[in-house]
Formats: structure tokens, C-alpha cells, sequence
């Protein structure tokens, strides 16, 4: 019988592979709790309602991508499994009533998301994303805010070649307007779309604009623009944030063929895209909902955020090489029932005057764990033998230069200071 392999779609992040996580999340929690945003963690799986209202059934995710089930539960009830972290943070906010503390609330969230798609490169069925949303306020620096926070996070992890995408789908009303002029664009080139795109034509027409069909794409090309749709109150907003993020020093292109095609999405929508990405470019999508909260059952409330994807980011980081593997201090080698039995004492000690320490467990020669302690990457190896072990001593070999000591295990914790500077160095 076979082993039992992961699921299509699915993968281990291993060791190897975990120092550009580690540092993805740091780098996003220190940049989000400077300004101010709390995190919340929300169930993975939630009531198929929540995800039916709160992203549309119109849309790819809801029709065709989710993790839908019926649990043990008698009467049957249906399950999702998360596609995605704005539903269920807005059901937390209504449920927990976040918004009686008044005010803005900013948030952030982590984990995977579920969607059942064509696995390929940056594209899985289980994901993950970093989120955030600010809920409560209408202001054109919310916007701004969000937008300057991903772009933050994106340059201070070191990548470069990001296009910022900007576009503005209004308020509904602008939208209704915009759909028939689309319709009325599109009708005369239906038996050129492709079939999704056809069957798009009268339950969502804004989605056909950003169909990955290239003669759909033709198509659309020389579709009208959202742009001249926008009532006066809609274009004020989106001038105010175009005008933020030129004083914020922030590149955009406008793409009036950005769109989020729900009713509840609202005035901006942007994405960051990268050059070095292939197929899978997208690595931040976002915008306003001003609907959503009231759609979910809440009170009306204004909101704005964006998603990143976790895997493409790291295919990025991993393009750069930049991965900061926290260097190890010391590598411990012994061999000899007296020495292996030091050895354990003395690496909780340095461990607890927080060096870090790898105990060679091996037991084998002492070449085979000098090769290891090569490997290892560590700074300084601590050799005990039993000719250490009985006079209470350790050798101390820098692996950098050769250069090597011996002294009394007594004098090690004294010693940790000197040292510090030199394994930080
Ligand atoms: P795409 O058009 O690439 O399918 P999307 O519009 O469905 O993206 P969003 O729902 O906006 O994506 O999610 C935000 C981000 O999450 C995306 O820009 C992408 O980086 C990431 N993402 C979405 N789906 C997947 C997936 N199946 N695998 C890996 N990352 C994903
Ligand atoms: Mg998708």
C-alpha cells in the first residue's frame, strides 16, 4: 500500500522553508500594531450563509471555489470552510458588537483560506493571507491609510517591481448606471465571449472585466469606463484618495477595469501586482464596503481592506533570497556517558542566559559531530569529552576562525557576556 500523500492543492511548509514566514509575520505585526491595529482571529469554518451574503453568489468563490459540507449536526446544516477573512470578521464585529466601543475599529488577521481552484503555481486550496480592515469610518485617509500600510510591508520585506492598481467602482447607484452602459457595450460582442463570460453578461457584467480570456480581454478593452460614471460625490472621494497617496509619496496606475463586481464593494478598489509572478501577479487585493456590515446584518457601517496572499509573497521573498535564518550560537558535541550527561546541564544554562544551543544527540564519533557542528551554522562549537567531563571543563572552537580554549564549565555563564558581542557581531 502507497503512503498516504497531502491533498492536491495543498502543502507541508517545512523547516527549510519557515524563516520567510516567520519573518513575513513579524514584519506585518510590528507595521500593523505601530499603527494601531489589533488582531483577530475568527473561526475557519462558519455557517455557508455568512459566505453566500457576504461575498455573493454570483461570484467564482461562492459558485464554484468553497469547501461546502453538511456536518454531523441533526437537521443538516451547511458548513464552509473560510474562502476568504473579510465575511468573518464582519459577522465577529456584528456578533461581539465592536461597534458600540465607538469609533474606528482597525484590524488584522492571519491563517488559511480554503478555495477549491485549479492548483498552480501561487494558486492552492489551502492559502493563506494577511488581512486587514478598518471598520467605521468613510474617511478618503482610511483609504489611503490601508494602501500605505501594504505598500509598507511589501518594501520593508525588500521587494521591488510592485505596480500599485488603483480604480474607483462608486457608489450603487453609479454602479447600476455603469452596468447597463457595460451591457449594452457587450450585447453586440456576445458570441465572441468566452462562455463564463457570456453567462456573466446579465448576473455580474463588471467580472467580465477582468476575465483572463484574452479575446474577452480584446473585448473589454474598449469598454466603458467606470470613471465616467462616477457621481460628484464619488469622484470627491476618489480624488481625495488619489491626492493622499501622491502626498504619500505612492506610485498608482488607474485601471478602470479593476473591478470588484458586488454590490456591497464601494468606491476604491486596488491591487499590488508584481512582475516577477507570472500568471499568479496579484499578491495584495482590497478596497471599500461600505454595504457589507448592513448586508451581514449590522449597522450601516463604512469599511475598507485588502488581503495578501501569504504564498505568492514567499515565492517572492524566496526569488530575493533574503532569508534571515536565525543564526544558531553554539553546537554542542560530546561523547561518553559523563560528558553527553554535562553536556544536557550546560546547554539548558547558556540556553537560559538565551544563547541558542544544538545538543548533538548522535552519540557518534566526534568527527562525524564536528562535520555536523560545520553544518550547523553555528558560531561556536563546545566540545566535552571525557577528559573535559572529568576535570569539569569545556573546549570552546570559534568555527569562523579555528581559534579554540578550553576552560572550567563553572566559568561558562561569566564568560556569556564577552561573548555576546562577539556571537551578535
Ligand atoms: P485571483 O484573481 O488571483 O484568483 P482573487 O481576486 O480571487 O485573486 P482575493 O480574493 O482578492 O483574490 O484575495 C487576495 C489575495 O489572496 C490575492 O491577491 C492572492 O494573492 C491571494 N489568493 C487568492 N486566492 C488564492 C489561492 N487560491 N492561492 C493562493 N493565493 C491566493
Ligand atoms: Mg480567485
Amino acid at each position: 500500500m502507497g503512503a498516504i500523500q497531502a491533498l492536491r492543492g495543498t502543502r507541508d511548509i517545512l523547516p527549510e522553508e519557515i524563516g520567510y514566514w516567520q519573518r513575513v509575520e513579524f514584519v506585518a505585526r510590528k507595521i500593523l500594531n505601530n499603527a494601531a491595529y489589533r488582531e483577530i482571529r475568527t473561526p475557519i469554518f462558519e455557517d455557508t450563509a455568512l459566505f453566500e451574503r457576504g461575498i455573493g453568489e454570483a461570484t467564482d468563490v461562492v459558485g464554484k471555489e468553497m469547501y461546502t459540507f453538511n456536518d454531523k449536526a441533526t437537521p443538516p446544516r451547511s458548513i464552509t470552510l473560510r474562502p476568504e477573512g473579510t465575511a468573518g470578521v464582519v459577522r465577529a464585529f456584528i456578533q461581539n458588537s465592536l461597534y458600540a466601543q465607538g469609533g474606528v475599529q482597525r484590524l488584522w488577521y492571519t491563517g488559511p483560506m480554503f478555495r477549491y481552484e485549479n492548483p498552480q503555481a501561487g494558486r492552492q486550496r489551502q492559502f493563506h493571507q494577511i488581512g486587514v480592515e478598518v471598520l467605521g469610518s468613510a474617511d478618503s485617509r482610511a483609504d489611503a491609510e490601508v494602501i500605505a500600510l501594504a505598500t509598507d510591508i511589501l518594501q520593508t520585506l525588500g521587494l521591488k517591481n510592485l505596480r500599485l492598481s488603483l480604480n474607483s467602482v462608486g457608489n450603487p447607484e453609479d454602479r447600476q448606471r455603469y452596468r447597463q452602459a457595460l451591457i449594452d457595450y457587450l450585447t453586440p460582442f456576445k458570441d465572441a465571449l468566452d462562455p463564463d463570460s457570456q453567462d456573466r453578461l446579465t448576473r455580474n457584467p463588471l467580472r467580465i472585466l477582468d476575465s483572463k480570456v484574452e479575446r474577452t480581454q480584446q473585448i473589454a478593452t474598449d469598454a466603458p469606463s467606470i470613471l465616467d460614471y462616477l457621481s460628484d460625490e464619488s469622484r470627491r472621494h476618489f480624488d481625495q484618495v488619489r491626492q493622499l497617496l501622491g502626498d504619500l509619496g505612492i506610485a498608482y496606475e488607474l485601471n478602470p477595469r479593476l473591478v470588484r463586481g458586488l454590490d456591497y464593494y464601494t468606491h476604491t478598489a486596488f491591487e499590488i501586482q508584481s512582475d516577477d509572478l507570472g500568471a499568479q501577479a496579484t499578491v495584495c487585493g482590497g478596497g471599500r464596503y461600505d454595504g457589507l456590515v448592513a448586508e451581514l446584518g449590522g449597522p450601516q457601517t463604512p469599511a475598507v481592506g485588502w488581503a495578501i496572499g501569504m504564498e505568492r509573497l514567499i515565492i517572492l521573498l524566496q526569488q530575493l533570497q533574503t532569508q534571515a535564518t536565525p543564526a544558531l550560537d553554539f553546537y554542542l558535541v560530546s561523547r561518553g556517558e559523563h560528558a553527553e550527561a554535562q553536556a544536557l546541564i550546560l546547554a539548558q544554562k547558556l540556553r537560559g542566559a538565551g544563547f541558542s544551543v544544538e545538543l548533538d544527540l548522535s552519540g557518534s564519533a566526534f568527527g562525524k559531530q564536528f562535520k555536523r557542528a560545520d553544518r550547523s551554522g553555528a558560531k561556536a562549537c563546545l566540545v566535552l569529552g571525557d577528559a573535559e567531563a572529568e576535570s569539569q571543563t569545556v573546549q570552546l572552537k570559534w568555527l569562523a576562525t579555528g581559534e579554540q580554549s578550553s576552560l572550567p564549565q563553572s566559568d561558562l555563564l561569566e564568560k556569556t557576556e564577552e561573548w555576546r558581542c562577539r556571537l551578535e557581531g
